[in-house]
């Protein structure tokens, strides 16, 4: 119980009681007081009128009987034989008479009396005051048989009654009197001050009583009743007339009485009703105030409170749950004490665990805003995806890579994918899918992410997957790195190194180009200058001539070292594997060196073991390139003593062998950090000694790139002062057995070794009358084709170039532009010309052009082929170009003399014309263009330009047929 509970206020109850209990009485009372007033105004008023009522029936009732008593004495009257015989005598009536009527009507308050005869004749007249004499009608009234009835005068003033006399049963006279009306009436009327009477007739007042009458009265009038047969025939009414004032008196005499009695009770009930209270309350107050003490204190007794009733009952139930809890709040106030000290308790702990953890917090903000920095200096965000939770959360700085402001939304898978660039986007996807899916720990992978502000950026994204106990996925964890500069610097590599491979490539092709264009003239001059040289000379011009052929020769050198430097660069130079007999190499380049040696003193020696085997399989032509280029280097670096040139086996299997060749000098030798560096490209001795020897610096570049396609190396040794060893190895196979050789091929090789740059010129064969070996042409077999004639073969090899040179790019157009039947009928031609020169691969990858545009194989594989034969007509064209330079002319377009019209001049280049054509010579166009001077009218020349015109096709035949025509015209005849 709550001991601050509010203290009610005493006496409140008794207050209540005394209110409650006295306005139920008084209001009891009043509704009773009311209820009977009202039933006793009601009954007074209704009792009075009654009352008023009977007083006037009363006098109706007594007026009639007066009428009727009167009507009675009348009647006696009349019989009285006085008065019938004073009638009829008539004598003594006079003096008798009127005394007997004087004695008649003295009490009686009548006024007058008449008596009249049977025909109406008064008799007697006896009056007091001054009524006037009866009407003949009333006459006639008063002498009918029956009784007459009363009448009233019209004045109002008189009751008249009348009856007849009669003797011996006939009417002798009658008798008429009046009565004082209102005299009768203030007789019998009492007198009533309270109360009016009035007697009326019709309207008419004939009497009235006198009272004190207000306004506010009740007034009554009344009809006689209807027994009263005579005041109903007069017409008589009476009026009462009362003031309400006395009709009241009593009703309020009676109410003052009732209220007085009813506040008495009112008091007394009042006091029943305090006292009443105040035995009710007090003991619950009492009760009330103990409780709270109890409540409390705990001790208090509440027992007993004296009534001995259910109170007590109430008290003995309150004190029991009072004690109960009192002990309840105890322990709970035990308890709460024990929680007080255990919260405390916790709370000083929470406080210190609440500082460490800002402690913490603190820590770990920091290294989030380090992790952040370095995520941003770096461009690589971070992202985390709880695979069960679907939770994805992102970093920073991969809000900064997707182009979006930090947080500014809520991260997603979905919402990753998006930024990832269209293209790139099912990728990713498929990627992160199939990792996360299949059993993978880790991925990685490149994209684009394409940020809000539409622009695309490179990415390289890396993720680890942490898997539960059972394999699957819970987690993926990533990276994305922002790789645009990294990109674009890469790109713009890619660009340069594209560019720079352009620029090698387009240098190359100029190389090529180049060598090819040079070479042809330098053979032509070594050619000349070598047969001129055998001719009948002075000493100065031989000397002139000796120079002139050793420049061209190391010219020649070196633009085939510049031209092979360049193909290995581009890796365009193919090693070749073809028989060749290496005693013959190491012989022919013995009598080629040591006529160099000879001509500085100098011993020279090439050095085989005798068990080395003769026939071998390798590419002859560039192992004599390279034994030259450093045999030659060897002379040209020593002065004194030897140069010494040895070879030998140094590993050998079943079908191949490694040949290990060796130029020792006695030279000038090189210092170490030369060693070095001489087999790199450009790379010379010093000044003085390049500017004395002359060389590209390209010679061993070179040599060590052959050395290495032939699958050896290149080393050297070298003392300065002393002398040099270069050591290199080479890579042969064994020849096969002889039978399975392709037919004659070897022996026609063996014919000549290989083409040489130095002594097999085309001079050279051509006096020796025999064909050099040529790569990629089966000669022996071209050559049978012409019956064994050379001088055939050569032409017609002259005309496969000049026809079919630009067949490669032609047919690369035809491809492009889909002309298949052109295509097929080029393929066809370029077959059939290289088969007939012996160019057989060439002709077979004709032939797969052939077929291809037949067949309509594709583009993509047409132009394989394509690329195929254009490589075999290069070599095809290289190869002719090379054995057969156009050195046979005996006149050069340059010595034609610029002075024109000269005839001897004309007819010279006639037949210098007539010569190249016959050889198909393109330097044949030259000439016929030296010609259009002498062209000088408009028929000469449209035959002139019908020449070139046929030139420019290659059409040499049809030429020389103009030509002919053509000389004619100008006057020449040509000796047939
Ligand atoms: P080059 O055409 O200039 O001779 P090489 O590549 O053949 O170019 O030679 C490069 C350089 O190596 C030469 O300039 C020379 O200094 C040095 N060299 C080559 N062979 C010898 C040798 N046998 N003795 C001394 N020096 C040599």
């Amino acid at each position: 119980m709550n001991p601050q509970a509010p203290s009610v206020p005493h006496g409140r109850l008794r207050r209540r009681y005394i209110l409650q209990f006295s306005s139920f009485v008084g209001a009891a009372l009043v509704l009773v007081l009311g209820l009977l007033q009202a039933d006793m105004v009601h009954s007074l008023r209704a009792r009075s009128v009654t009352s008023l009522e009977a007083r006037g029936l009363e006098l109706f009732e007594r007026v009639e009987t007066r009428i009727g008593f009167l009507r009675q004495n009348l009647e006696q009257f009349a019989r009285n034989p006085l008065v019938i015989n004073a009638l009829v005598e008539g004598t003594s009536r006079d003096a008798h008479l009127a005394q007997l009527v004087r004695n008649f009507a003295s009490g009686r308050h009548i006024v007058a009396f008449f008596l009249v005869n049977f025909d109406g004749a008064p008799l007697l007249l006896q009056r007091e005051e001054a009524p006037p004499n009866p009407d003949p009608a009333v006459i006639r009234h008063a002498l009918s048989w029956t009784r007459p009835a009363p009448l009233i005068d019209p004045g109002g003033r008189y009751l008249i009654l009348s009856h007849p006399l009669e003797s011996h049963h006939a009417i002798q006279g009658a008798m008429i009197v009046h009565v004082d009306f209102a005299g009768l009436l203030s007789e019998i009327v009492p007198g009533d001050r309270s109360v009016r009477h009035a007697v009326l007739l019709g309207d008419r007042v004939l009497y009235q009583t006198q009272a004190t009458i207000s306004t506010d009265r009740i007034e009554l009038t009344l009809s006689p009743p209807p027994g009263s047969a005579i005041l109903t025939r007069l017409g008589l009414r009476q009026r009462l007339t009362v003031d309400k004032s006395v009709l009241r008196a009593p009703i309020y005499e009676s109410i003052a009485n009732a209220t007085l009695l009813g506040l008495a009770l009112v008091i007394v009930s009042m006091l029943l009703a305090f006292r009443l209270g105040a035995k009710t309350a007090d003991p619950i107050l009492m009760l009330c105030r103990r409780v709270r003490l109890a409540t409390e204190d705990g001790t208090t007794a509440i027992t007993p409170v004296g009534t001995g009733d259910e109170l007590e009952e109430l008290a003995a139930i309150f004190e029991e749950r009072t004690r109960a809890l009192w002990a309840i709040r105890m322990e709970l106030e035990n308890r709460v004490l024990e929680r007080t000290e255990t919260l405390e308790r916790l709370n000083s702990e929470l406080e210190k665990e609440v500082l460490e953890r800002t402690r913490v917090e603190v820590e770990t903000r920091r290294h989030l805003e380090l992790l952040d920095q370095a995520q941003r200096i770096a461009h690589l965000g971070s992202w985390e995806w709880d695979l069960p939770a679907g939770m994805v959360q992102w970093s920073t700085e991969l809000f900064r890579i997707l182009g979006l402001r930090p947080h500014a939304l809520l991260p997603s898978h979905k919402r990753f994918l998006a930024a990832v660039h269209v293209d790139d986007r099912k990728r990713v996807n498929d990627v992160m899918e199939t990792a996360i899916r299949g059993d993978a720990l880790e991925f990685e992978q490149e994209f684009r992410i394409v940020g809000a502000d539409g622009q695309a950026r490179f990415v390289f994204g890396n993720a680890r997957i942490d898997r539960d106990d059972k394999g699957e996925p819970v987690r993926v964890t990533g990276t994305v790195l922002d790789i645009t500069p990294r990109k674009m610097l890469e790109d713009e590599l890619r660009r340069a190194k594209e560019q720079a491979e352009e620029a090698s490539r387009i240098k190359g092709e100029f190389l090529a180009n180049m060598s090819h264009e040079i070479r042809t003239p330098m053979n032509a001059i070594i050619g000349f200058s070598h047969l001129c040289l055998r001719t009948a000379l002075t000493t100065r011009q031989r000397d002139y001539l000796q120079k002139l052929y050793l420049s061209a020769n190391g010219m020649l050198r070196m633009i085939n070292d510049i031209l092979d430097f360049s193909d290995i660069e581009e890796g365009k130079l193919q090693i070749e594997r073809i028989g060749f007999d290496l005693e013959e190499l190491l012989v022919g380049l013995d009598s080629l060196m040591s006529v160099k040696a000879m001509e500085k003193s100098l011993a020279f020696k090439v050095e085989p073991r005798v068990e080395l085997p003769l026939q071998l399989v390798g590419d002859a032509v560039r192992l004599r390139q390279v034994l030259l280029n450093l045999t030659n280097n060897a002379i040209k670096f020593t002065d004194q003593g030897e140069v010494v040139v040895s070879v030998e086996v140094a590993e050998e299997d079943a079908s191949e062998m490694m040949l290990r060749f060796a130029i020792r000098d006695t030279g000038i030798g090189m210092p170490p950090e030369q060693l070095s560096i001489i087999f790199d490209k450009f790379q010379q001795g010093d000044a003085s000694s390049t500017r004395r020897h002359g060389g590209t610096g390209l010679g061993l570049a070179v040599s060590r790139s052959l050395v290495e396609l032939m699958g050896g190396s290149v080393g050297v040794e070298s003392t300065p002062g002393v002398g040099s060893r270069f050591v290199f190895t080479v890579r042969c196979g064994k020849p096969l057995p002889v039978e399975t050789l392709p037919d004659g091929e070897d022996s026609l090789l063996l014919c000549d070794g290989s083409m040489s740059t130095e002594e097999g010129t085309a001079a050279e064969v051509e006096a020796r009358g025999t064909l050099p070996t040529l790569p990629g042409i089966n000669t022996r077999a071209g050559l049978r084709g012409m019956g064994g004639d050379v001088t055939l073969y050569r032409r017609v090899m002259n005309k496969f170039v000049i026809t079919q040179s630009d067949a490669a790019r032609l047919m690369g157009s035809l491809l492009e532009a889909r002309e298949w039947l052109e295509l097929e009928r080029v393929a066809h031609t370029l077959k059939g010309g290289a088969a007939t020169i012996g160019a057989m691969d060439l002709s077979h990858a004709a032939l797969q052009i052939e077929h291809g545009a037949r067949d309509r194989i594709g583009r993509k594989s047409l132009r394989q082929l394509l690329s195929v034969a254009e490589r075999h007509l290069e070599k095809v064209l290289l190869t002719i170009g090379a054995a057969f330079p156009e050195p046979r002319r005996e006149t050069k377009p340059g010595d034609i003399p610029d002075r024109a019209f000269d005839p001897a001049e004309l007819v010279a280049l006639l037949a210098q014309a007539r010569e190249l054509l016959r050889n198909f010579d393109v330097s044949s166009e030259a000439v016929i263009r030296a010609l259009e001077p002498w062209a000088r009218d408009k028929e000469s020349r449209e035959g002139w330009q019908g020449m070139i015109r046929h030139l420019e096709v290659y059409d040499y035949d049809k030429c020389l047929e103009l030509l002919s025509q053509w000389a004619a015209r100008v006057g020449v005849t040509l000796e047939p």
